[in-house]
């Protein structure tokens, strides 16, 4: 089982509070989207659950196990962010390769393992490029690559898609629901693409200045949203 449970998580910043208890249930397998507008803090809830980020209090557990200070990289989790710094002297395979090599893993392992999700993302042909000559839509593929290959219980996403042209945020959103599809792996994914929202997930959280607004499957939140900022966050046209 990998759900993620947050209770009362906090975080501060200074005399800043910035998450003011947030309380949620992430089941296995679920596609659960963070929204809000700029400054909510999104990206520090979601750097928090990946141990980026120290927790000011409250309790984080993954797979029933308490995360609160468990080493980033021993939460079972992978990390895809909106710049994807992508090694610049290494090929697309090394890059992908390299986070597990690190850690130690058999050559025939990493290579199994890098190929399996060259095969998934299709990015066969661009396997011994370097990153300066692979378009903006290509590096973000071989970032969702890297994080494929480390076989994470859960996938952390944060604006991967915001870089890119709308046509080709179009085609990566489909790829990535495909993903989702195959791999079956929990996601949590911070967008303020409220058609990326709506198309993605399976629950919607909707943040306000580090507290939750409102919790629920896409369409019960634009049928029925708990409030005015909801609805104007839902129901808006972009
Ligand atoms: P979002 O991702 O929703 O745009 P963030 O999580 O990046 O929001 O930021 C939430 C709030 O926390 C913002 O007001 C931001 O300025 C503040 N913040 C984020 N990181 C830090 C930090 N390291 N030190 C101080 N304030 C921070
Ligand atoms: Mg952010």
């Amino acid at each position: 089982m990998t759900d993620v449970r947050l209770t009362d998580i906090r975080k501060r910043f200074g005399a800043l509070e910035i998450i003011k208890g947030v309380d949620l249930s992430i089941d296995t397998g679920e596609f659960v989207v963070f929204v809000g507008p700029s400054g909510c803090g999104k990206s520090t809830l979601l750097r928090m659950i990946a141990g980026l980020e120290d927790i000011t209090s409250g309790e984080l557990t993954i797979g029933g196990k308490v995360m609160n200070d468990v080493d980033p990289s021993k939460r079972g989790i992978a990390m895809v962010f909106q710049s994807y710094a992508l090694y610049p002297h290494m090929t697309v395979r090394e890059n992908m390769g390299f986070a597990l090599r690190f850690a130690g893993a058999a050559r025939e392992e990493v290579d199994a393992r890098v190929n399996e999700a060259a095969r998934i993302l299709e990015l066969g042909p661009l396997m011994d490029r370097k990153p300066k000559a692979l378009s903006g839509g290509q590096r973000q593929r071989v970032a969702i690559g890297r994080a494929i290959v480390r076989d994470p219980d859960v996938f952390l996403f944060d604006e991967p898609l915001s870089n890119l042209d709308a046509e080709l945020r179009v085609h990566m959103r489909v790829e990535i629901a495909k993903l989702h599809k195959t791999l079956k792996s929990t996601v949590i994914y911070v967008t303020h693409d409220q058609v990326e929202a709506m198309t993605l997930a399976d629950k919607i959280v909707v943040l306000r200045a580090g507290v939750v607004e409102q919790v629920g499957a896409p369409l019960d939140l634009y049928d029925d949203p708990a409030n005015m900022f909801v609805a104007g966050f839902i129901g808006s046209p972009r």
